[in-house]
């Protein structure tokens, strides 16, 4: 049984008051919800802050990116290890605003997953398809790409350690959402993917969906089988909708 898991993804937002604010409401809001976990994934500069205000709280944190390279002469990057110094648990890689605005390819999003997992912490691998993609039918090619890559570097079993996160690009930010059976048959086709090299890394990997999810649209997706809770940007901004789309799995 796989545990449902909802992601807030705050990009490049917030400050110091505005960031104390959502999360002293997002932690009442979802402090009696049961078989969720609820977790954000926040600016570096705000890690201390946010560590400090979610320490002995239900609700878990992490980063949005990592360097993939060790300690060194890597200016204006971050290493895996100095995540720890903030007790993050998960890291987004991979995101589609990584991919297409800061040049990031399949190999490269698979050596920050792999130092990801080497510190001990979990990535949230995003994969997904452009809409031009989609509209000439290459959806399970793109992903399979991007899965593969991974797969290559880390090996299959690497997978049961990680959450990967379904986004098609066409429906980040765009308030354009994937209709609750067009998100379930990619995920059902990333879970067989994994499922031909190994049958319980597939049944047990949480597969989050991602891409314009709010609180009117929430149930429905997360009601498919294959899709074990979201990967929410703006949303994740607005504390009642975030604390909605958490109740709701
Ligand atoms: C995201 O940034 O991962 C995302 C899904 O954004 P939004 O919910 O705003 O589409």
């Amino acid at each position: 049984m796989r545990t449902k898991l909802v992601v807030g993804n705050w990009k490049m937002n917030g400050n110091l008051t505005q960031n104390q604010e959502l999360l002293n409401a997002i932690i009442t809001g979802t402090r009696e919800l049961r078989d969720v976990v609820c977790a954000v994934c926040v600016p570096y500069p705000y890690l201390q802050a946010v560590q400090l205000v979610l320490k002995d709280t239900h609700i878990t944190w992490g980063a949005q990116n990592v360097s993939q390279f060790d300690f060194g002469a890597y200016t204006g990057e971050v290493a895996a290890e100095m995540l720890l110094d903030f007790a993050c648990r998960y890291v987004i890689v991979g995101h589609s605003e990584r991919r297409s605005l800061f040049g990031e390819d399949n190999h490269t999003v698979a050596e920050k997953f792999k130092k990801t997992q080497s510190v001990g912490l979990i990535p949230i691998l995003c994969v997904g398809e452009t809409l031009a993609q989609r509209e000439i039918g290459e959806t399970e090619r793109v992903i399979d790409e991007q899965l593969d890559a991974v797969i290559k570097l880390t090996g299959i079993n690497s997978l049961a350690q990680s959450v990967i996160a379904y986004e098609p690009v066409w429906a980040i930010g765009t308030g354009r959402t994937a209709t609750p059976a067009q998100a379930q048959s990619v995920h059902a086709f990333i879970r067989s993917k994994l499922a031909k090299q190994n049958t319980e890394v597939a049944a047990s990997v949480q597969i989050l969906y991602g891409g314009s999810v709010k609180s009117n649209n929430a149930s429905d997706l997360f009601a498919m089988p294959d899709i074990d809770g979201g990967l929410i940007g703006g949303a994740s901004l607005i504390a009642g909708e975030f604390i909605s789309i958490c109740s709701a799995v």
